[in-house]
């Protein structure tokens, strides 16, 4: 199957092959053609499956038909869960739209709030924002919905997680009733059930990997270590591999600073990501880990959820996560778009019942790996695989493996502006490729 038997305009076409992709991905497949009906989608799809694209590409085509947009208002919304995100939907979104004239711009917390304002004033076709900052700019009449055609509903699960139902809620209440509603989500627990149920109509339901599926590629491996070691266990593992690029875990957002600088002590360029630091520190900290000036990129689960970077080889777990789910999601980061990776815990003997949730949710022992030096003194009990909990059956209809031909070349290396898109784009030009985009 090619992108051209989707049904996509030329202009769509061009961009996408640009972008070096050759054959859509399953959730593609399903989404793009559901999608330009112009019927309500419910995807459950993983980051990593392409689905950015998969709504992003559907919904500048019907956009590219329609009316002009007028001052303020906003006719395509995505919501999503994290500014990072947030930044790489409109990067994507900037990149698939260049031979259209339509306009892209992102507006998120923890930056001013005045250019964004500003920017909204022309009005923007594909808005894409986290929640909260949306409803401020609301609030001071800066951005208004009545020619709002689309909403995306991007992570609905981690929207919902991060405690955003109720800004959702406040949102929908200002979106006209008629409008083609797309909600993609990881999992779909009954809260996000519910929640789609609530907003979409009669959807058509697409499944691209059963729930909680490990990625295929990833190599899992399992450390036993004492605690007061572990950070210590990491260094002597990143040492010994000279291991580049790690993505380190940690459940706390103080465990993250400690971590980094830990590391930092002992010679591994690292910086630490998380909800307490701000914007501009995030920026910088994924942009230097993107170009190899940092070897260490120590997040939270929250802060590394937006995060898109191609082929990460390495994911260490120094905690683990205590809802199983989140191990799939942080394992998840590796591996992606078919690139094969290793995803490493560090266990201590006080997390035998997370280790037993995690390795009853994937239904596979995690293979156990020495480290000369660091055996712990408490040991980490022997597990064995219990019988799967009953899955909570996801209310979609499945369309292939997301192993059986996802994307195969994610984008490669950083880009230009580390990979965090900008913050407010310009009107373009029908033809020809994209001026760089103006921050303002
Ligand atoms: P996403 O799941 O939207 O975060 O996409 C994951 C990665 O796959 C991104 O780096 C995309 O640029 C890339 N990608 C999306 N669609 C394709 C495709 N059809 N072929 C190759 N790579 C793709």
């Amino acid at each position: 199957m090619s992108f051209s038997q989707l049904g996509l305009n030329a202009a769509l076409l061009k961009a996408v092959a640009e972008q070096g992709y050759s054959t859509p991905s399953p959730i593609q497949q399903e989404a793009i053609p559901a999608i330009l009906t112009g019927k309500d989608v419910l995807a459950a799809a993983q980051t990593g499956t392409g689905k950015t694209a998969g709504f992003s590409l559907p919904l500048l085509q019907r956009l590219a038909d329609g009316p002009a947009v007028k001052a303020n208002q906003v006719r395509a919304l995505i919501l999503t869960p994290t500014r990072e995100l947030a930044a790489q939907v409109e990067e994507n979104v900037s990149h698939y739209s260049r031979y259209l004239d339509l306009s892209s711009a992102v507006v998120f917390g923890g930056v001013g709030i005045n250019p964004q304002m500003k920017r909204l004033r022309r009005g923007v076709d594909v808005l894409i924002a986290t929640p909260g900052r949306l409803l401020d700019l609301y609030q001071q009449n800066a951005v208004k919905f009545n020619q709002l055609e689309v909403l995306v509903l991007d992570e609905a699960d981690r929207m919902l997680d991060m405690g955003f139902i109720h800004d959702i809620k406040r949102v929908l209440k200002l979106l006209p009733q008629q409008r083609q509603n797309l909600l993609f989500s990881a999992t779909f627990s009954d809260t996000v059930t519910t929640l789609a149920e609530s907003i979409t109509n009669s959807p058509v339901k697409i499944s691209t990997a059963p729930a909680n599926r490990t990625a295929d590629d990833v190599e899992q491996y399992l450390v036993a270590v004492d605690k007061s070691r572990k950070v210590k266990a990491l260094t002597a593992l990143i040492k010994k591999h000279q291991w580049k690029q790690v993505l380190v875990f940690s459940r706390t957002k103080h465990g993250a600073n400690r971590i980094a600088s830990r590391l930092e002590g002992a010679d591994i360029p690292a910086a630490a990501i998380h909800g307490n630091k701000s914007q501009g520190a995030r920026t910088k900290a994924l942009a230097a880990f993107k170009n190899g000036e940092i070897d260490v990129l120590v997040a939270t689960d929250i802060a590394a959820r937006g995060i898109d970077i191609s082929e990460l080889p390495i994911v260490v777990n120094l905690d683990l996560p205590n809802t199983a789910a989140d191990y799939v999601h942080r394992i998840g980061r590796t591996g992606r778009a078919g690139a094969s990776g290793q995803a490493w815990s560090l266990v201590s003997a006080d997390e035998l019942q997370q280790l037993k949730d995690i390795e009853t949710l994937i239904q596979k022992l995690l293979p156990r790996q020495e480290l000369e030096g660091y055996e712990p003194e408490l040991k980490l009990a022997e597990t064995t695989l219990s019988a799967p909990k009953k899955p909570k059956k996801p209310k979609v209809k499945k369309a292939g493996s997301a192993s059986s031909g996802g994307p195969r070349k994610p984008r490669q290396g950083p880009s230009a502006d580390g990979g965090r898109g900008q913050q407010q784009r310009r009107r373009r030009k029908p033809a020809g490729p994209k001026k760089p985009a103006v921050a303002q």
